[in-house]
């Protein structure tokens, strides 16, 4: 995950919560990318927040139950090895194939270049995030669809690499995840915070209510006589999320016949996502206060993940043919 400071609730519910779940069948390793960052980031001011961004991050990580004690969890710059091991797979990844990846398209439209202007480590994202694969011999990659063709980019990656130098690598295999895909608060078809159509996991119960009560509804309800739409509501897709059965259905009830006002209904949904998040703030509330704590965590995750590191960056020298 790329070190985007706090989080919010389109990240928890989307990946989080199920990062947290995969660690009772796997042997999981959670990396912050860092380096990944730096491929889109231009301004100085981002620049110095990466490290306040890491710390953030990993506390909401922490307090949502990713455990250290079970996985791995360090920022990707703390094991220079993935940068060896970047710099060799380029040599067997050709250009077209990082050209025509979607997703570097439309990067590069977005951030207003061209394919010869863009920076170079922006071409070479997907191999970047090959070697944060293969470096561990991960076999299992959590993805949502959109990340598939990065994914079976990193196995033709593999078995290029594989075919030239012997069999080296696992192909890494995606598992799909279900993740529901969480609204912003100003319908928009995606929670995001340069949106500001968000609410930080980490938020305080007044500052969600606040949040909460600017969400967009269904647009057709002007008066409260006038039954509203669920099925097109925002706040109630995200009552389906927070709120138990019984209370659903009662949402349900109560705006198709219009005996519940919108305000009413946004408060009610705050107070089940402010009483669904407070074991997990008080969590995090503990943490930050242990200044090193979010430092030793990581110290000890990239000392584990290093020593996983050098033996796949030896193995591959000896493959290679380097001294
Ligand atoms: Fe949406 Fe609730 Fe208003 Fe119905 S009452 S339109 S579910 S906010």
């Amino acid at each position: 995950m790329r070190p985007t400071g706090r989080l919010h609730l389109g990240n928890y519910l989307g990946a989080l919560q199920n990062w947290v779940t995969l660690q009772d069948s796997y042997k999981c390793i959670y990396c912050v990318a860092d380096l990944h960052a730096l491929t889109t980031m231009e301004n100085p001011k981002e620049v110095l927040e990466i490290k306040s961004n890491i710390h953030e991050m990993v506390l909401d990580w922490l307090a949502a139950g990713v455990d250290p004690k079970r996985s791995m969890i360090f920022v990707q710059s703390q094991v220079p090895e993935v940068m060896t091991l970047h710099t060799l797979l380029s040599m067997v990844t050709p250009m077209g194939w990082l050209l025509r990846v979607p997703t570097f398209k439309e990067k590069v439209r977005q951030m207003d270049e061209t394919e010869e202007t863009v920076n170079y480590g922006l071409v070479g994202y997907p191999v970047l995030q090959t070697a944060d694969i293969i470096l561990y011999k991960a076999d299992t990659v959590p993805v949502g669809q959109d990340q598939l063709p990065h994914l079976e980019l990193a196995r033709e990656i593999v078995r290029r690499f594989n075919h030239r130098f012997g069999d080296t690598f696992p192909e890494p295999q995606a598992k799909l995840t279900e993740a529901p895909l969480i609204v912003g608060l100003d319908g928009h078809q995606k929670m995001s915070k340069s949106l500001d159509n968000h609410v930080e996991m980490a938020a305080s119960s007044q500052e969600t209510t606040r949040r909460v009560l600017t969400a967009f509804t269904d647009p057709q309800r002007l008066r409260l006589e006038q039954p509203g739409r669920p099925e097109v509501c925002n706040v109630y897709s995200l009552h389906k999320i927070f709120g138990s059965t019984s209370e659903v259905a009662t949402v349900h009830d109560e705006c198709t016949t219009a005996r519940r006002g919108c305000v009413d209904c946004k408060r009610h949904l705050a107070r089940s996502i402010n009483g669904s998040l407070e074991s997990l703030r008080a969590r995090r509330e503990k943490f930050s206060k242990d200044p090193d704590f979010v430092r030793q965590v990581l110290e000890d995750g990239a000392i584990k993940a290093r020593a996983i590191a050098r033996q796949t960056i030896a193995e591959v020298y000896q493959r290679m043919g380097l001294a």
